[in-house]
């Protein structure tokens, strides 16, 4: 007879009934008069068993333990491996499933597994074991302690001192139940270090399997007598099992459902950036104030339903924000993205996107987000005064500042007297022309004309002295010129890649600290950058490199260095390029190293220029080390 597939509960006819109460007549007499032969017993049983009258089979089998075992398939040198499901005590069953599936909570669920199967079995001793990763780790004992029952729940590695290893691995492997009515006396397992050691008798191991999945094992022993676990308790047990495994997966995923929502929760409070929870329509059924306050709803639009994150998407990014949820919809999860939200008054709002949907519901996802109002804001004041600074300083090195008035003071006079003596000479020409008989006014217009080009160069040279006159005096500080150097030339990064310039820079740890106005020493590097490009953008041959180098000298100066491989200096004006107006360029203006040299003559340094070997110009400066910032390394 095929037990396995026979129903637990069973329902009873009226001549079922009949035949049950002549059995039941048959037990009793067979309880109070020996004469009733053991045939009749076992015919009763048979009987029984065939009603599905299970209850009446336990305990005929307590009053008569030999009963069972002449009907139970018999132990193969006392270990039952995959011993079949007998049919259950319908009391029991209700009692144990009613324990095991009423608890959700871990902890309690484990505590009322544990208990239950001790108390089913007759265990002295039951360990929970649960596959992490596919390791699998104690995570409970339970122990009878004279008659309490103890159970810690405290998880905690498998270890031969717990219990015998190479049963639970037995199990592990076959996915079946195994009985171990004398484990000293079984030849596979008598070795195990625990069996050995505990001399261990009874033993039974139970695979929790759920959905076709080995979750774990519930072991139990009772050393105190062989043969404690008969295949009829371990009917119930393994009905246990399957019912432990399936309430044990249950209690993890609502563990890990509450513990996400515990998450969520504490993200949704804190308000630290904005959440909202959406259906896949757009809608939003959950935000927190963070989200509601950045596109301007409150939470009764919310819950009118009034909050669509899709209606608060403008036209132009509705695209990207559909494809974005297509993906978090595929994967799980989308890489955050940057978007604009429609405010509930029509205004905009640009946030930072990321996006993520429920395991369990596909159609439901979180989004979190974060308003980049203010970093828009700061990006735009810092390119802004990113540019500022830029025109300052280019407008510094062009516009040609000025420190000792007096240097220039002569050219300055020359400049301005050349265009006076033209005019006064064109004006004597003009009233020539107007003497003569007649008076010849073609002349006379074009000596106008020119009077009035003079005019004009005088006027210019003027106004450019004025704006140089009007530039802050000197502040000085203790300066590390090296800085000032990598300072500039991460300024001019640009121009020099954009004319192909390669700059090597050889600038020694701890140079010397000078005392110099740094506003007016970086417009001396910029310019002497700005120069060298120049130059060597006119070429077309040979590399552009540009070598900077700063050391001290021995007279306690440190000296910079500037090599280029431009056309180089004319021999014959090479000591004229730091005269004020001296320049080679169509839209020069000549007045860059002539405010140069008077900046570094100012601090009290020197500047001088010279031919760079093969081919270029080297202009060089040296500025006295400050008295009290010798040493940088201090
Ligand atoms: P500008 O650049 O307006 O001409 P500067 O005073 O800076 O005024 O330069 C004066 C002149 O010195 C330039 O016109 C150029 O002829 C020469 N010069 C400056 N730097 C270099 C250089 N690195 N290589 C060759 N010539 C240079």
């Amino acid at each position: 007879m095929n037990t396995q597939s026979r129903p637990l509960h069973v329902t009873v006819s009226p001549t079922t009934r009949q035949s049950l109460a002549n059995l039941q007549r048959v037990f009793y007499a067979a309880r109070g008069f020996d004469r009733i032969s053991r045939v009749y017993l076992q015919d009763a049983r048979r009987g029984y068993l065939r009603w599905g009258a299970d209850g009446k089979v336990r305990q005929l089998d307590e009053l008569n333990p030999h009963l069972s075992h002449e009907e139970t398939t018999p132990a193969v040198n006392g270990m039952r491996i995959g011993a079949p499901v007998e049919r259950l005590d319908l009391a029991t069953v209700t009692k144990v499933s009613q324990a095991i599936s009423g608890e959700i909570v871990l902890r309690k669920l484990i505590d009322t597994l544990m208990r239950t199967a001790i108390e089913q079995a007759g265990a002295e001793r039951g360990l929970l074991i649960l596959l992490h990763a596919g390791e699998p780790r104690i995570e409970a004992e339970a122990t009878t302690v004279t008659d309490a029952l103890l159970v810690k729940v405290n998880e905690q590695p498998v270890t031969p001192i717990a219990l015998p290893e190479s049963v639970l691995h037995f199990v592990l492997r076959v996915r079946e139940n195994v009985i171990l009515e004398d484990a000293a006396a079984e030849p596979s397992f008598a070795k195990d270090p625990y069996i050995l050691e505990r001399k261990a008798r009874s033993i039974l191991c139970l695979p929790l399997i759920t959905q076709g999945k080995l979750i774990g094992v519930l072991y139990l022993e009772n050393n105190l007598a062989p043969g404690t676990f008969s295949a009829g308790r371990s009917s119930v047990l393994k009905m246990l099992a399957s019912q432990a495994a399936t309430a044990l997966e249950n209690s993890r995923l609502y563990g890990e459902v509450q513990q996400r929502e515990a998450k969520i929760r504490r993200l949704l409070d804190a308000n630290l950036i904005g959440i909202f929870i959406s259906r896949g329509t757009g809608e939003i059924i959950e935000a927190n104030q963070a989200f509601l306050g950045m596109v301007g709803y409150d939470r009764e639009d919310l819950l009118a339903g009034r909050v669509n994150s899709l209606d608060l998407t403008p036209p132009e990014w509705l695209e990207s924000t559909l494809d974005a949820r297509t993906e978090a919809k595929r994967t799980g999860a989308v890489q955050q993205f940057e978007k604009e939200y429609i405010r509930k008054d029509g205004s905009r709002v640009p946030v930072l996107i990321g996006l993520a949907v429920f395991d369990e519901r596909h159609d439901q996802g979180v989004g979190f987000v974060l308003d980049l109002t203010e970093r828009r804001r700061a990006e735009a004041e810092a390119r802004e005064s990113e540019r500022r600074y830029r025109e300052t300083l280019i407008g510094l090195a062009h516009a040609n500042r000025i420190t000792t008035m007096g240097q220039l003071a002569a050219s300055i006079a020359h400049e301005v007297n050349q265009p006076i003596a033209a005019i006064s000479s064109n004006a004597g020409a003009g009233l020539h022309w107007l003497g003569a008989q007649p008076p010849n006014l073609e002349e006379v217009g074009q000596t106008f004309g020119l009077i009035i080009r003079d005019s004009m160069r005088a006027g210019n040279v003027i106004r450019r002295i004025r704006a140089l006159m009007n530039k802050a005096p000197m502040q000085t500080e203790l300066l590390a010129i090296d800085e000032v150097i990598l300072e500039v030339l991460a300024l001019v990064r640009v121009e020099l890649a954009k004319h192909d310039v390669w700059v090597q820079t050889r600038l020694p740890e701890a140079l010397p600290l000078v005392r110099a106005d740094r506003v007016q020493v970086r417009q001396v590097i910029l310019n002497l950058i700005t120069n060298a490009i120049e130059a060597m953008s006119e070429i077309n041959e040979g590399d552009r490199e540009l070598l900077i180098s700063a050391r001290t000298d021995d007279s306690n100066y440190v000296l910079i260095t500037f090599r280029d491989t431009g056309p180089g200096l004319d021999p014959n004006s090479a000591d004229r390029v730091f005269e004020a107006f001296y320049t080679t360029k169509s839209d020069g203006m000549g007045m860059g190293l002539a405010i140069c040299h008077s900046i570094i003559e100012a601090h009290g340094g020197r500047m001088w220029a010279g031919a760079n070997h093969p081919r270029g110009a080297v202009f060089q400066f040296s500025i006295p080390i400050a008295q009290e910032g010798v040493d940088r390394s201090q």
